[in-house]
């Protein structure tokens, strides 16, 4: 008898997936990990936290409960003194993910990533890759994830040596395989990302395509090139930071005020709008993007506009904005004494 896997039924069931990420900058961002070695110790010290922003997540639509691993491995551990805590971290991201995908019926994700170990022609480098990433894989299939996201590769070669150990250790498992797209058109070891993706899909990816690195105007491009070039269902997933012709990614952001880089700790001073997210959530749905999603600055407002224009109707929806309801910009004829006594001239 032939196994299901339930994250391919519902791909070819519902014909797209909304996903949230960006765990790592929102725990940053409210004091609960150190930008710079960003590593996610909120999952040992304050696990209710990170179940709340899974349960928050899922709320505003997404249909993924993806395990908080992102920069869990091996190298990151030992940069902050805490290889120890590794397995122990690494299992309990994963029950916390499990728990609160079962209760919301949702789909389960384990996560691994760029290893920043990898060099490519250093076997001795892809070895020590290889065994972290395979470590990871082996936790997240024992916790019986429905798939793994591989993610934030910015060479084709780190990807494809991600997607071999999912292949090899993975018994079966789906793999998302993404890469990070940086400020060239091309990877870091030179294949265009419409290429490395198509080669990641022939070489077994369930879905490929690109996360983090840029925001939504300039990773728009690139997903064309890779619709076209790709057969089966293809990612995206932005950071919610303006980027520009001029400033393709998040790395490379300059605060206009300061002519300072903004990445990492001033990135808020470029957050896209929601109006962005609805127009960019619109044309990837045009584009025929089937799993689309959110990376680094996102929150569950965005998320929520998202899930909506993908057909979503999360619980969150029941607090959608509607601005007829508001004394200033609403209904003039339930407003009456406030526009007729002529304040609203005092706020425009
Ligand atoms: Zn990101």
């Amino acid at each position: 008898m032939a196994t299901t896997n339930r994250f391919l039924e519902w791909l070819s069931k519902r014909r797209n997936l909304v996903v949230a990420e960006g765990y790592l900058f929102e725990f940053e961002r409210r004091g609960y990990l150190k930008a710079g070695a960003f590593v996610p110790e909120v999952v040992l010290e304050h696990p209710d936290l990170v179940k709340a922003l899974h349960e928050e997540f899922v709320h505003a639509g997404s249909d993924v409960v993806l395990a908080f691993t992102y920069y869990a491995h091996r190298e990151k551990l030992c940069v902050i003194g805490k290889e120890d805590v590794l397995e122990t971290l690494n299992k309990k991201a994963l029950a916390i993910a499990k728990e609160v995908a079962i209760a919301t019926g949702t789909l389960f994700a384990g996560n691994i990533c760029n290893t920043t170990v990898y060099v490519r022609d250093d076997e001795k480098a892809k070895e020590k890759a290889k065994f972290m990433l395979k470590e990871q894989v082996e936790w997240a299939v024992e916790a019986g994830v429905d798939f793994i996201v591989a993610e934030t590769f910015d060479e084709y070669g780190e990807a494809s040596l991600a997607l071999e150990v999912i292949k090899t250790y993975g018994k079966g498992t789906p793999a998302v395989v993404t890469l990070s797209s940086g400020a060239r058109d091309i990877t870091f070891d030179g294949y265009s990302y419409a290429e490395a993706c198509r080669k990641l899909e022939e070489a077994g990816a369930a879905v490929v395509g690109l996360n983090c690195g840029r925001g939504p105007e300039t990773i728009l491009p690139l997903m064309k090139e890779i619709r076209k070039a790709c057969k089966g269902p293809v990612a995206c997933l932005p950071v919610l930071y303006r980027t520009s012709e001029q400033y393709k990614t998040m790395q490379s952001l300059v605060d206009p005020k300061t002519g300072q880089k903004s990445f990492p700790v001033d990135l808020p001073a470029h957050f896209v709008s929601r109006t962005d997210v609805l127009k960019f959530s619109q044309e990837c749905k045009d584009l025929g993007v089937e799993y689309i999603g959110l990376c680094c600055g996102n929150s569950s407002h965005y998320m929520r506009i998202m899930a909506e224009i993908y057909g979503r109707h999360p619980p969150a929806c029941r607090f959608s904005p509607d601005m007829s309801q508001h004394y200033m910009c609403g209904d003039k004829t339930r407003f009456k004494n406030y526009h007729t006594e002529g304040l609203m001239a005092h706020k425009n």
